[in-house]
Protein backbone atom coordinates (compact mmCIF):
# COMPACT_ATOMS: atom_id res chain seq x y z
CA UNK A 1 0.00 0.00 0.00
CA UNK A 2 0.89 3.41 -1.14
CA UNK A 3 1.75 6.39 1.95
CA UNK A 4 -1.29 7.67 0.00
CA UNK A 5 -3.18 4.40 0.48
CA UNK A 6 -2.80 4.51 3.99
CA UNK A 7 -3.10 8.31 4.36
CA UNK A 8 -6.51 7.74 2.97
CA UNK A 9 -7.27 4.69 4.42
CA UNK A 10 -6.51 6.05 8.11
CA UNK A 11 -8.40 9.18 7.63
CA UNK A 12 -11.36 6.43 6.86
CA UNK A 13 -10.92 4.97 9.74
CA UNK A 14 -10.81 8.68 11.33
CA UNK A 15 -13.69 9.58 9.63
CA UNK A 16 -15.69 6.30 10.68
CA UNK A 17 -14.09 6.60 14.25
CA UNK A 18 -15.50 10.62 14.17
CA UNK A 19 -19.26 9.20 12.65
CA UNK A 20 -19.44 6.49 15.42
CA UNK A 21 -18.50 9.10 17.98
CA UNK A 22 -20.81 11.45 16.63
CA UNK A 23 -23.54 8.77 16.24
CA UNK A 24 -23.17 7.69 20.22
CA UNK A 25 -23.21 11.67 21.08
CA UNK A 26 -26.24 12.04 18.77
CA UNK A 27 -27.82 8.70 20.69
CA UNK A 28 -26.54 10.33 24.15
CA UNK A 29 -28.28 14.09 22.98
CA UNK A 30 -30.99 12.36 21.98
CA UNK A 31 -31.41 10.70 25.46
CA UNK A 32 -30.70 13.65 27.13
CA UNK A 33 -33.06 15.29 25.45
CA UNK A 34 -35.99 12.56 25.53
CA UNK A 35 -34.94 12.19 29.34
CA UNK A 36 -35.38 16.08 29.62
CA UNK A 37 -38.63 15.81 27.92
CA UNK A 38 -39.88 13.19 30.16
CA UNK A 39 -39.07 14.95 33.18
CA UNK A 40 -40.55 18.19 31.17
CA UNK A 41 -43.75 16.09 31.16
CA UNK A 42 -43.66 14.63 34.31
CA UNK A 43 -43.20 17.71 35.79
CA UNK A 44 -46.19 19.08 33.50
CA UNK A 45 -48.34 16.08 34.93
CA UNK A 46 -47.34 16.56 38.15
CA UNK A 47 -48.16 20.44 38.47
CA UNK A 48 -51.24 19.39 36.49
CA UNK A 49 -52.03 17.09 38.90
CA UNK A 50 -51.13 19.01 42.17
CA UNK A 51 -53.52 22.38 40.17
CA UNK A 52 -55.95 19.53 40.17
CA UNK A 53 -55.86 18.73 43.66
CA UNK A 54 -55.94 22.42 44.64
CA UNK A 55 -58.94 23.26 42.66
CA UNK A 56 -61.08 20.25 44.21
CA UNK A 57 -59.52 21.50 47.57
CA UNK A 58 -60.76 24.85 46.89
CA UNK A 59 -63.98 23.68 45.45
CA UNK A 60 -64.48 21.06 48.64
CA UNK A 61 -64.35 24.31 50.84
CA UNK A 62 -66.82 26.26 49.14
CA UNK A 63 -69.81 25.80 51.08
CA UNK A 64 -72.48 25.63 48.53
CA UNK A 65 -72.86 22.64 46.24
CA UNK A 66 -70.53 22.67 42.97
CA UNK A 67 -70.78 20.54 39.72
CA UNK A 68 -69.06 21.20 36.55
CA UNK A 69 -70.83 19.32 33.42
CA UNK A 70 -69.09 18.52 30.01
CA UNK A 71 -70.75 19.45 26.44
CA UNK A 72 -71.91 16.12 26.21
CA UNK A 73 -73.41 16.47 29.88
CA UNK A 74 -71.27 14.19 31.38
CA UNK A 75 -69.89 15.49 35.09
CA UNK A 76 -66.67 15.85 35.45
CA UNK A 77 -66.37 17.22 38.71
CA UNK A 78 -68.04 17.28 41.84
CA UNK A 79 -67.38 19.11 45.24
CA UNK A 80 -67.31 18.17 48.62
CA UNK A 81 -70.87 19.67 49.31
CA UNK A 82 -72.38 18.50 46.14
CA UNK A 83 -71.12 14.46 46.60
CA UNK A 84 -72.25 14.60 50.40
CA UNK A 85 -75.66 16.12 49.22
CA UNK A 86 -76.12 13.12 46.26
CA UNK A 87 -74.63 10.44 49.06
CA UNK A 88 -73.70 7.56 47.76
CA UNK A 89 -73.86 7.95 44.27
CA UNK A 90 -70.85 7.53 41.93
CA UNK A 91 -71.22 10.41 40.21
CA UNK A 92 -67.77 11.14 37.89
CA UNK A 93 -68.36 10.60 33.95
CA UNK A 94 -71.99 9.93 34.73
CA UNK A 95 -75.23 11.52 32.66
CA UNK A 96 -75.84 14.48 35.09
CA UNK A 97 -79.45 13.06 33.99
CA UNK A 98 -79.11 10.14 35.58
CA UNK A 99 -77.76 11.78 38.83
CA UNK A 100 -79.92 14.74 39.42
CA UNK A 101 -83.55 13.93 39.36
CA UNK A 102 -85.04 16.99 40.49
CA UNK A 103 -87.00 18.19 36.82
CA UNK A 104 -86.32 22.37 37.57
CA UNK A 105 -82.71 21.58 37.99
CA UNK A 106 -82.47 18.97 35.27
CA UNK A 107 -84.32 21.65 32.86
CA UNK A 108 -81.99 23.82 33.52
CA UNK A 109 -78.95 22.76 33.24
CA UNK A 110 -80.13 21.58 29.89
CA UNK A 111 -81.10 24.73 29.00
CA UNK A 112 -77.84 26.16 29.65
CA UNK A 113 -76.31 23.59 27.87
CA UNK A 114 -78.15 23.74 24.56
CA UNK A 115 -78.07 27.37 24.18
CA UNK A 116 -74.26 27.36 25.86
CA UNK A 117 -75.59 30.12 28.03
CA UNK A 118 -75.54 31.57 31.47
CA UNK A 119 -78.53 30.96 33.51
CA UNK A 120 -79.36 32.65 36.98
CA UNK A 121 -82.27 31.45 38.32
CA UNK A 122 -84.18 30.70 41.73
CA UNK A 123 -85.89 27.24 42.05
CA UNK A 124 -87.90 25.34 44.23
CA UNK A 125 -87.25 21.97 44.86
CA UNK A 126 -89.80 19.18 46.06
CA UNK A 127 -89.74 17.97 49.73
CA UNK A 128 -88.48 14.49 48.60
CA UNK A 129 -85.37 16.10 46.49
CA UNK A 130 -82.14 15.19 48.34
CA UNK A 131 -81.55 18.95 47.60
CA UNK A 132 -84.07 19.35 50.55
CA UNK A 133 -82.21 21.19 53.86
CA UNK A 134 -82.91 19.93 56.91
CA UNK A 135 -83.01 16.16 56.19
CA UNK A 136 -85.80 16.54 53.77
CA UNK A 137 -89.64 16.79 54.27
CA UNK A 138 -89.76 20.40 53.60
CA UNK A 139 -89.39 22.09 49.92
CA UNK A 140 -86.04 24.18 49.39
CA UNK A 141 -85.19 27.08 47.61
CA UNK A 142 -82.04 27.41 45.69
CA UNK A 143 -80.12 30.19 43.69
CA UNK A 144 -78.78 28.58 40.89
CA UNK A 145 -75.93 30.12 38.82
CA UNK A 146 -75.04 27.89 35.68
CA UNK A 147 -72.09 29.23 33.70
CA UNK A 148 -70.41 27.68 30.33
CA UNK A 149 -66.64 28.24 30.95
CA UNK A 150 -64.31 27.48 27.36
CA UNK A 151 -61.36 25.19 28.43
CA UNK A 152 -58.27 25.65 26.70
CA UNK A 153 -58.89 22.90 24.35
CA UNK A 154 -62.00 24.64 22.66
CA UNK A 155 -64.41 22.18 24.70
CA UNK A 156 -66.77 23.51 26.96
CA UNK A 157 -68.15 22.75 30.23
CA UNK A 158 -70.90 24.44 32.21
CA UNK A 159 -70.73 25.16 35.80
CA UNK A 160 -73.15 24.62 37.75
CA UNK A 161 -73.16 26.74 41.62
CA UNK A 162 -75.82 26.10 44.16
CA UNK A 163 -76.86 28.48 47.08
CA UNK A 164 -79.40 27.80 49.49
CA UNK A 165 -82.14 30.17 50.12
CA UNK A 166 -85.05 27.83 52.18
CA UNK A 167 -83.87 29.10 55.44
CA UNK A 168 -84.54 33.29 54.06
CA UNK A 169 -87.42 32.18 52.09
CA UNK A 170 -89.22 30.64 55.57
CA UNK A 171 -88.20 33.48 57.40
CA UNK A 172 -90.07 35.84 54.86
CA UNK A 173 -92.64 33.86 54.16
CA UNK A 174 -93.13 33.33 58.07
CA UNK A 175 -92.22 37.50 58.53
CA UNK A 176 -95.47 37.68 56.05
CA UNK A 177 -97.78 35.47 57.58
CA UNK A 178 -96.96 37.36 60.56
CA UNK A 179 -98.22 41.03 58.80
CA UNK A 180 -101.11 39.03 57.29
CA UNK A 181 -102.34 37.59 60.72
CA UNK A 182 -102.15 40.53 62.56
CA UNK A 183 -103.49 42.99 59.88
CA UNK A 184 -106.79 40.29 60.23
CA UNK A 185 -106.18 40.30 63.74
CA UNK A 186 -106.77 44.22 64.31
CA UNK A 187 -108.99 44.56 61.26
CA UNK A 188 -111.76 42.54 63.10
CA UNK A 189 -112.20 44.66 66.35
CA UNK A 190 -111.25 47.62 64.33
CA UNK A 191 -114.41 47.00 62.06
CA UNK A 192 -116.62 46.37 64.84
CA UNK A 193 -115.83 49.61 66.72
CA UNK A 194 -116.25 51.62 63.54
CA UNK A 195 -119.38 50.17 62.86
CA UNK A 196 -120.60 51.09 66.08
CA UNK A 197 -119.61 54.15 66.14
CA UNK A 198 -121.02 54.61 62.48
CA UNK A 199 -124.41 53.82 64.51
CA UNK A 200 -123.56 56.08 67.55
CA UNK A 201 -122.71 59.39 65.37
CA UNK A 202 -126.31 58.93 63.58
CA UNK A 203 -129.14 60.81 63.74
CA UNK A 204 -130.38 59.92 67.07
CA UNK A 205 -127.95 57.12 67.65
CA UNK A 206 -127.96 58.48 70.87
CA UNK A 207 -131.48 58.71 71.73
CA UNK A 208 -131.34 55.20 73.60
CA UNK A 209 -129.29 56.01 76.61
CA UNK A 210 -129.05 52.22 77.25
CA UNK A 211 -128.35 50.45 74.29
CA UNK A 212 -125.77 53.83 73.56
CA UNK A 213 -124.00 52.03 76.60
CA UNK A 214 -123.99 48.79 75.49
CA UNK A 215 -122.04 49.63 72.54
CA UNK A 216 -119.45 51.83 74.38
CA UNK A 217 -119.07 48.73 76.29
CA UNK A 218 -118.59 46.28 73.47
CA UNK A 219 -116.20 49.02 71.97
CA UNK A 220 -114.42 49.16 75.29
CA UNK A 221 -113.52 45.71 75.08
CA UNK A 222 -112.19 45.85 71.37
CA UNK A 223 -110.00 48.39 72.34
CA UNK A 224 -109.09 46.27 74.94
CA UNK A 225 -108.38 43.80 72.56
CA UNK A 226 -106.21 45.31 70.06
CA UNK A 227 -104.77 46.77 73.18
CA UNK A 228 -103.53 43.19 73.73
CA UNK A 229 -102.75 41.84 70.40
CA UNK A 230 -100.23 45.22 69.71
CA UNK A 231 -98.76 44.39 73.13
CA UNK A 232 -98.00 41.05 72.90
CA UNK A 233 -97.08 41.19 68.93
CA UNK A 234 -94.03 44.22 70.10
CA UNK A 235 -93.10 41.32 72.72
CA UNK A 236 -92.52 38.58 69.97
CA UNK A 237 -91.22 41.44 68.01
CA UNK A 238 -88.71 42.19 70.44
CA UNK A 239 -88.52 38.13 71.20
CA UNK A 240 -87.54 37.75 67.31
CA UNK A 241 -85.21 41.12 67.04
CA UNK A 242 -82.28 40.61 65.06
CA UNK A 243 -79.75 41.20 67.99
CA UNK A 244 -81.86 38.83 70.54
CA UNK A 245 -83.66 39.73 73.56
CA UNK A 246 -81.58 41.52 76.14
CA UNK A 247 -81.94 39.88 78.89
CA UNK A 248 -81.26 40.61 82.19
CA UNK A 249 -80.47 37.58 83.91
CA UNK A 250 -79.89 37.18 87.57
CA UNK A 251 -80.61 34.77 90.38
CA UNK A 252 -84.50 34.70 91.22
CA UNK A 253 -85.91 32.66 93.72
CA UNK A 254 -88.78 30.43 91.68
CA UNK A 255 -91.18 29.87 94.10
CA UNK A 256 -91.59 33.48 94.91
CA UNK A 257 -91.95 34.25 91.22
CA UNK A 258 -94.77 31.67 91.06
CA UNK A 259 -96.38 32.97 93.85
CA UNK A 260 -96.44 36.14 92.43
CA UNK A 261 -98.23 34.61 89.17
CA UNK A 262 -101.03 33.16 91.60
CA UNK A 263 -101.22 36.50 93.44
CA UNK A 264 -102.16 38.55 90.39
CA UNK A 265 -104.43 36.01 88.80
CA UNK A 266 -106.46 35.50 92.09
CA UNK A 267 -109.30 37.17 91.15
CA UNK A 268 -110.14 34.75 88.38
CA UNK A 269 -108.60 31.54 90.13
CA UNK A 270 -111.67 32.87 93.34
CA UNK A 271 -114.31 33.68 90.09
CA UNK A 272 -113.90 30.57 88.87
CA UNK A 273 -113.65 28.16 92.27
CA UNK A 274 -110.36 26.81 90.35
CA UNK A 275 -107.70 24.98 92.73
CA UNK A 276 -104.28 25.92 92.21
CA UNK A 277 -101.60 23.73 94.05
CA UNK A 278 -98.08 24.44 94.01
CA UNK A 279 -95.34 22.35 94.68
CA UNK A 280 -92.38 24.30 93.78
CA UNK A 281 -89.31 24.36 96.33
CA UNK A 282 -87.63 27.37 96.89
CA UNK A 283 -85.02 27.21 94.61
CA UNK A 284 -83.18 29.44 92.46
CA UNK A 285 -83.03 29.80 89.07
CA UNK A 286 -81.14 32.28 86.54
CA UNK A 287 -82.61 34.43 84.06
CA UNK A 288 -84.85 37.50 82.80
CA UNK A 289 -87.40 37.45 85.95
CA UNK A 290 -89.82 39.78 83.41
CA UNK A 291 -90.25 37.18 81.27
CA UNK A 292 -90.28 34.34 83.77
CA UNK A 293 -93.21 35.52 85.15
CA UNK A 294 -94.70 36.14 82.07
CA UNK A 295 -93.99 32.94 80.99
CA UNK A 296 -95.41 31.49 84.13
CA UNK A 297 -98.55 33.97 84.39
CA UNK A 298 -99.43 32.93 80.68
CA UNK A 299 -99.38 29.06 81.06
CA UNK A 300 -101.96 29.27 84.17
CA UNK A 301 -103.97 31.96 83.06
CA UNK A 302 -104.55 29.71 79.47
CA UNK A 303 -105.37 26.72 82.03
CA UNK A 304 -108.41 28.87 83.76
CA UNK A 305 -109.23 30.50 80.35
CA UNK A 306 -109.85 27.85 78.57
CA UNK A 307 -111.60 26.35 81.33
CA UNK A 308 -114.15 28.45 82.57
CA UNK A 309 -116.99 26.58 83.45
CA UNK A 310 -115.32 23.12 84.55
CA UNK A 311 -114.00 22.78 88.54
CA UNK A 312 -110.17 22.68 87.48
CA UNK A 313 -107.42 21.91 89.23
CA UNK A 314 -103.80 23.24 88.07
CA UNK A 315 -100.49 22.06 89.15
CA UNK A 316 -97.60 24.33 89.04
CA UNK A 317 -94.43 21.76 90.23
CA UNK A 318 -90.68 22.36 90.04
CA UNK A 319 -87.52 20.46 90.55
CA UNK A 320 -83.65 21.16 90.04
CA UNK A 321 -81.41 18.49 89.38
CA UNK A 322 -77.64 19.50 88.67
CA UNK A 323 -78.01 20.33 85.42
CA UNK A 324 -81.56 21.28 84.49
CA UNK A 325 -84.56 22.61 86.59
CA UNK A 326 -87.64 21.04 85.40
CA UNK A 327 -90.93 22.85 85.66
CA UNK A 328 -94.68 21.72 85.05
CA UNK A 329 -98.08 22.76 84.45
CA UNK A 330 -101.03 20.81 84.57
CA UNK A 331 -104.22 21.28 84.55
CA UNK A 332 -107.29 18.63 84.57
CA UNK A 333 -109.70 20.59 81.85
CA UNK A 334 -110.88 20.74 78.27
CA UNK A 335 -107.28 20.01 77.24
CA UNK A 336 -106.05 19.98 73.50
CA UNK A 337 -106.92 17.75 70.53
CA UNK A 338 -103.51 16.01 69.24
CA UNK A 339 -104.26 17.38 66.27
CA UNK A 340 -103.72 20.98 67.40
CA UNK A 341 -100.92 19.68 69.81
CA UNK A 342 -98.05 20.44 66.78
CA UNK A 343 -99.61 23.65 66.16
CA UNK A 344 -100.02 25.60 69.95
CA UNK A 345 -96.87 27.38 69.30
CA UNK A 346 -97.30 28.75 66.25
CA UNK A 347 -97.99 32.33 66.43
CA UNK A 348 -102.24 33.09 66.31
CA UNK A 349 -102.79 29.56 66.71
CA UNK A 350 -105.98 28.84 68.27
CA UNK A 351 -107.82 25.59 69.18
CA UNK A 352 -111.27 26.98 68.85
CA UNK A 353 -111.38 28.55 65.30
CA UNK A 354 -114.74 28.76 64.67
CA UNK A 355 -115.70 31.33 67.72
CA UNK A 356 -117.09 34.99 67.12
CA UNK A 357 -114.50 37.64 68.17
CA UNK A 358 -116.83 38.02 71.32
CA UNK A 359 -115.51 34.56 72.43
CA UNK A 360 -112.24 34.77 71.88
CA UNK A 361 -110.32 34.51 74.98
CA UNK A 362 -106.98 35.29 73.73
CA UNK A 363 -104.67 37.27 71.11
CA UNK A 364 -103.01 33.70 69.72
CA UNK A 365 -99.96 34.98 70.55
CA UNK A 366 -99.35 33.72 74.54
CA UNK A 367 -97.66 30.02 73.68
CA UNK A 368 -94.82 32.06 70.85
CA UNK A 369 -94.33 34.39 73.37
CA UNK A 370 -93.83 31.68 76.06
CA UNK A 371 -91.85 29.59 73.95
CA UNK A 372 -89.44 32.61 72.31
CA UNK A 373 -88.69 33.66 76.24
CA UNK A 374 -87.93 29.89 77.06
CA UNK A 375 -85.65 29.46 74.13
CA UNK A 376 -84.29 32.94 75.11
CA UNK A 377 -82.81 31.35 78.07
CA UNK A 378 -81.72 28.08 75.67
CA UNK A 379 -84.64 26.07 77.38
CA UNK A 380 -87.29 24.31 75.74
CA UNK A 381 -91.37 23.85 76.24
CA UNK A 382 -93.12 20.58 74.97
CA UNK A 383 -96.92 20.09 75.49
CA UNK A 384 -98.98 16.83 76.26
CA UNK A 385 -102.44 16.46 76.63
CA UNK A 386 -105.25 13.66 76.98
CA UNK A 387 -108.18 15.84 76.55
CA UNK A 388 -110.53 15.98 79.47
CA UNK A 389 -107.80 14.13 81.82
CA UNK A 390 -104.78 15.91 81.55
CA UNK A 391 -102.98 18.53 79.84
CA UNK A 392 -98.94 19.57 80.97
CA UNK A 393 -96.70 21.83 79.85
CA UNK A 394 -92.90 21.00 80.72
CA UNK A 395 -90.48 23.71 80.54
CA UNK A 396 -86.51 22.64 81.09
CA UNK A 397 -84.20 25.01 81.77
CA UNK A 398 -80.24 23.36 81.51
CA UNK A 399 -78.11 25.46 84.04
CA UNK A 400 -75.68 27.77 82.45
CA UNK A 401 -72.15 25.65 82.47
CA UNK A 402 -70.40 27.28 85.70
CA UNK A 403 -67.02 28.86 85.23
CA UNK A 404 -64.01 26.49 86.78
CA UNK A 405 -62.85 26.98 90.04
CA UNK A 406 -66.29 28.40 90.69
P1 LIG B 1 -104.11 32.70 73.38
O1 LIG B 1 -103.26 33.91 73.57
O2 LIG B 1 -105.23 32.92 72.45
O3 LIG B 1 -104.49 32.01 74.63
P2 LIG B 1 -102.09 30.79 73.07
O4 LIG B 1 -100.99 30.90 72.06
O5 LIG B 1 -101.74 31.05 74.47
O6 LIG B 1 -103.24 31.69 72.56
O7 LIG B 1 -102.70 29.33 72.97
C1 LIG B 1 -102.93 28.75 71.73
C2 LIG B 1 -104.05 27.75 71.79
O8 LIG B 1 -103.72 26.69 72.69
C3 LIG B 1 -105.35 28.36 72.29
O9 LIG B 1 -106.23 28.33 71.20
C4 LIG B 1 -105.86 27.44 73.36
O10 LIG B 1 -107.06 26.89 72.96
C5 LIG B 1 -104.86 26.31 73.45
N1 LIG B 1 -104.42 26.11 74.86
C6 LIG B 1 -103.35 26.63 75.46
N2 LIG B 1 -103.25 26.21 76.73
C7 LIG B 1 -104.29 25.39 76.95
C8 LIG B 1 -104.77 24.63 78.08
N3 LIG B 1 -104.12 24.64 79.25
N4 LIG B 1 -105.88 23.89 77.90
C9 LIG B 1 -106.54 23.86 76.73
N5 LIG B 1 -106.15 24.55 75.65
C10 LIG B 1 -105.05 25.31 75.75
Amino acid sequence: MTFLGYASALSAIFLLFAYLRSQRKLRTLEAQAYRAQNQLRGREDASTESHDRETQRLLDALPHPFISISEQGRIIRINRHAAEILSGRSTIGRSFRQIILDAPLVDAIAESLENKSTLSEILRLSPNSPFSSEGGGKESHWEVDLRPISLRDNTLEIQLMMRDLTTGVHADQVRQDFVANASHELRTPLSIISGYLENLTEEGGLDNKKIAKKMLATMDRHVDRINRIVEDMLVISKLESEDGVPLKIAPFNLAVCVRDVIERLELVIGKQDARVKVKVPEITVEGDLFYWTQVLFNLVENALKQNANSSLTIRIEARQSDNETVITITDDGLGIPSADLPFIFKRFYRVEKHHSQTQIKGTGLGLSIVKRAIEAHNGTITATSTPGVETTFTIRLPHAPRAEGS
